[in-house]
């Protein structure tokens, strides 16, 4: 009922209609179970249906649910700020809250900006990102994103923001033979080109997601990027979107690199899903010249920091708290991961199988020993997605192909995922890629 009136990403793909979720698994209403092996988009931290969470937002509901951000603030939004800047690498921070990752990444960039015009730096405007990278859709987040796919309709209305090379160790950007961080270097480069007096900030995913497929950079990248940042005068953005919240094993994907960012964006897992949620984190020293100044951020939207999603976004934290979920992706992450690989020995298309925590990735090749991808046209990706969602089990697809990106899909499963659960999961993603695989041969 309705369907017609409904813009979806493909408008004429017969997408089921979903009745309800439990855990790691959701049900339509035909009751076909789904295993969501990849948490929506990335989402779903804490699985479907927690009991938790339902209870904090009738708590909250029965209260209020909004109040105007200009006009009072309210106990949730202080706590979860509070929260967040105790959890977050090195402490210290505030949090500005929006409703989604690409207001979270396009809040960051105009923090920085506005940063050095209160330091009376007006050329400092522009924000480095790398290619292969995905920072949101809205314009100015999309202006940022080395994401070509999502792009290219919109290029002659994007800002042109400078690009360097990605951490991409599978198919280094830059042929090095042995790895001397070339890649961090790569941001140096292009800071002496353009000149430091024009950068504001630089933004990176601690892992690439959606842009690559679970990219964990190589030791010390971080740590470098963060030194050159700092030499040059320029603010380092953590995109983490993605990664914070526990799905790296870490609460934050940054405290795997020892590296504590300027600002961080926040969405996804911060809500698990269970309202429109996301935050951009500000270190003391980047508000500083801001309190001094103008005293006031200019951005925001009606919906930021209400009182409901703050709420619902403490009762995730705590869940997240009270259920050691940190420590449950590093476990079932490596036991995931050490079951991929295993299957993946015996099936000729996997290239490569890497990630961190349960943020997991495959990418696939027309041959293993040169890396060949697949022609675009074999739709590869999309193939084994389809194949295993008719099977009850669904993945997440990273930028296929384009911009030196290979072939690849994210495993991405709620952080309480099962042993069992996990074992059906390799099961049904095996079945997915062997029939795909079979129908390449043929
Ligand atoms: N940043 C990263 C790293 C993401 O993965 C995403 C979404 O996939 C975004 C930003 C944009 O978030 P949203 O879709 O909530 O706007």
């Amino acid at each position: 009922m309705g369907r017609e009136h409904l813009i979806k990403p493909v408008l004429d793909h017969p997408y089921p209609t979903i009745q309800y979720g439990k855990g790691v698994f959701l049900y339509d209403e035909q009751g076909k179970a789904y295993l969501d092996a990849s948490s929506g988009a990335v989402t779903a931290g804490i699985g479907h249906g927690v009991q938790d969470i339902i209870d904090a937002m009738m708590e909250q509901a029965s209260k209020v649910s909004f109040v105007y951000r200009s006009q009072f603030t309210s106990e949730p939004a202080e706590k979860l700020a509070k929260k967040l800047s105790d959890l977050a690498p090195g402490g210290d921070y505030w949090s500005f809250f929006v409703n989604s990752g690409s207001e979270a990444t396009e809040t960051a960039m105009k923090i920085a900006i506005q940063h050095w015009q209160e330091k009376g730096r007006f050329g400092k405007n522009k924000v480095i990102s790398r290619r292969m990278s995905y920072h949101g859709i809205t314009m100015g987040a999309l202006s940022m994103s080395g994401h070509v796919l999502r792009r290219r309709r919109f290029i002659p209305l994007l800002e042109d923001f400078p690009v360097v090379a990605p951490a991409y160790c599978y198919r280094c950007p830059l042929n090095a033979a042995s790895c001397k961080l070339a890649c961090a270097d790569d941001l140096e480069t292009a800071i002496k080109r353009i000149g430091a007096e024009h950068i504001a900030a630089f933004i990176a995913e601690p892992i690439v997601g959606a842009a690559g497929g679970a990219i964990v950079p190589p030791a010390g990248y971080f740590k470098k990027i963060k030194e050159i940042c700092e030499r040059y005068e320029i603010l380092f953005i953590a995109d983490e979107v993605m990664t914070g919240i526990a799905r790296t094993g870490e609460m934050f994907g940054m405290q795997h690199e020892g590296v504590e960012p300027d600002l961080i964006a926040l969405g996804k897992g911060l809500s698990a899903g269970y309202t429109p949620m996301a935050a951009t984190l500000v270190k003391d020293h980047v508000m500083a010249p801001i309190l001094q100044g103008s005293k006031s951020i200019m951005a925001g939207h009606t919906y930021s920091a209400n009182p409901q999603s703050a709420a619902i976004s403490l009762a995730v934290l705590d869940y997240v708290n009270k259920h050691q979920l940190a420590e449950s992706a590093r476990s079932m992450g490596a036991y995931l991961l050490d079951k991929l690989r295993l299957m993946a020995e015996g099936i000729e298309i996997i290239g490569d199988v890497r990630g961190r925590g349960l943020l997991l990735a495959l990418e696939f090749v027309r041959n293993r020993d040169d890396k060949t991808m697949f022609p675009p046209a074999a739709g590869i990706t999309s193939r084994i997605i389809d194949t295993a969602f008719q099977k009850g089990l669904l993945v997440y697809p990273a930028a296929g192909a384009v911009d030196g990106a290979g072939d690849a899909i994210i495993v991405a499963p709620p952080l309480v995922i099962t042993e069992a659960e996990a074992d059906q999961l390799v099961q049904l993603l095996e079945e997915a890629i062997r029939e795909v695989a079979d129908e390449l041969s043929r």
